[in-house]
């Protein structure tokens, strides 16, 4: 896939100490894309090839309910099935719904009316309790977060699983996440009629530069252990994701561990404000595959997984 991450606000007030994107509402830098800019930001991945943009911001206190309904159905009304869009993370699905005095339900189907078909995993970093007291107590509970997701499921909105590693987790920490989250996809895919559940598992790893804690990256054979580790234990997910944001060209490493899925991405301020760096040189990217044995394909996220 080809895809790009926009990032509609900076202003969030979580304040997660690994993160070096947000700003608070009374710092100065904070921004909100109007309509227009993001239209230009979808016209500009549209003209490189790419057909996926997901959206990620911060719990912006200021941004309404209708704020993200207006802009996900001037998006369908503009683009079609010309693109698809992962709509916000489950996140910043949570804190909207709060935020709106909302069910999750309610928040589910009135975005769902807007236009949108995704909600994705994104924002779960490590799902233990104890990780999230420790680093993004304003956030979410892990029990929160997965009543959240089995809520988009039972919307009939499509999702997907993402983790982060690298930060201070305990391997402890990290076969929790695992099992937790291989526990949520057998239990919605014994009790939601229809569902698909989790379609992929996404990891990438945490980039230190400019956060509050700060520290060193793992290793890419560290990262890569854990994909394998992944794709034996999520047998009930299908696809699993390489990271090339996080890790460029090394992550197609992963497809000889068990990944088989992977996009390249044109921008994503918040990794990139921690120390990611993006190429553009696409061409580059997929010749490596190839010296690795494989014949990268285009998934497009529109056409049936
Ligand atoms: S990681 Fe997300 S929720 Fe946490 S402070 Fe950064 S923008 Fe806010």
């Amino acid at each position: 896939m080809l895809m790009r991450i926009i990032n509609y606000t900076n202003v969030c007030v979580a304040q997660c100490d690994y993160c070096a994107f947000y700003k608070l509402p009374t710092q100065e830098g904070g921004y909100v894309l109007s309509q227009e800019q993001v239209f230009t930001k979808l016209d500009e991945l549209l003209a490189l090839g790419g057909d996926l943009a997901a959206f990620n911001g911060g719990f912006n206190p200021h941004l309404p309910l209708s704020y993200y309904c207006e802009l996900f159905s001037a998006i369908r009304a503009r683009y079609g099935d010309r693109l698809e869009f992962y709509a916000l993370t489950i996140a910043e699905f949570l804190y909207l719904a709060d935020h709106a005095k909302l069910t999750l339900a309610e928040a589910a189907q009135q975005l769902k009316a807007a236009g949108v078909r995704w909600i994705t995993g994104g924002g779960s970093e490590i799902l233990t309790e104890a990780f999230r007291k420790r680093h993004a107590k304003f956030k979410y509970t892990v029990a929160a977060y997965f009543e959240a997701q089995r809520a988009i499921l039972e919307a009939g909105l499509r999702t997907t699983a993402t983790m982060v590693i690298g930060f201070d987790e305990t391997i402890d920490e990290r076969l929790e996440h695992l099992e937790r989250t291989r526990a949520f996809q057998d239990k919605v895919l014994a009790e939601i009629p229809g569902t698909r559940g989790l379609e992929s598992f996404l990891c990438w790893t945490y980039k230190p530069y400019f956060t509050q804690i700060g520290g060193i990256e793992i290793s890419t054979a560290e990262y890569l252990r854990h994909l394998a580790l992944a794709r034996i234990y999520l047998d009930n997910i299908p696809r699993i994701r390489t990271s090339v944001l996080t890790q460029n060209e090394n992550a197609l490493n992963g497809l000889l561990y068990g990944a088989d899925d992977f996009d390249l991405p044109i921008e994503d301020e918040v990794t990139q404000k921690a120390g990611a760096t993006i190429s553009l040189d696409f061409e580059k990217i997929l010749a490596y595959a190839r010296t690795l044995g494989f014949n990268p394909t285009y998934r497009s996220v529109l056409a049936a997984c």
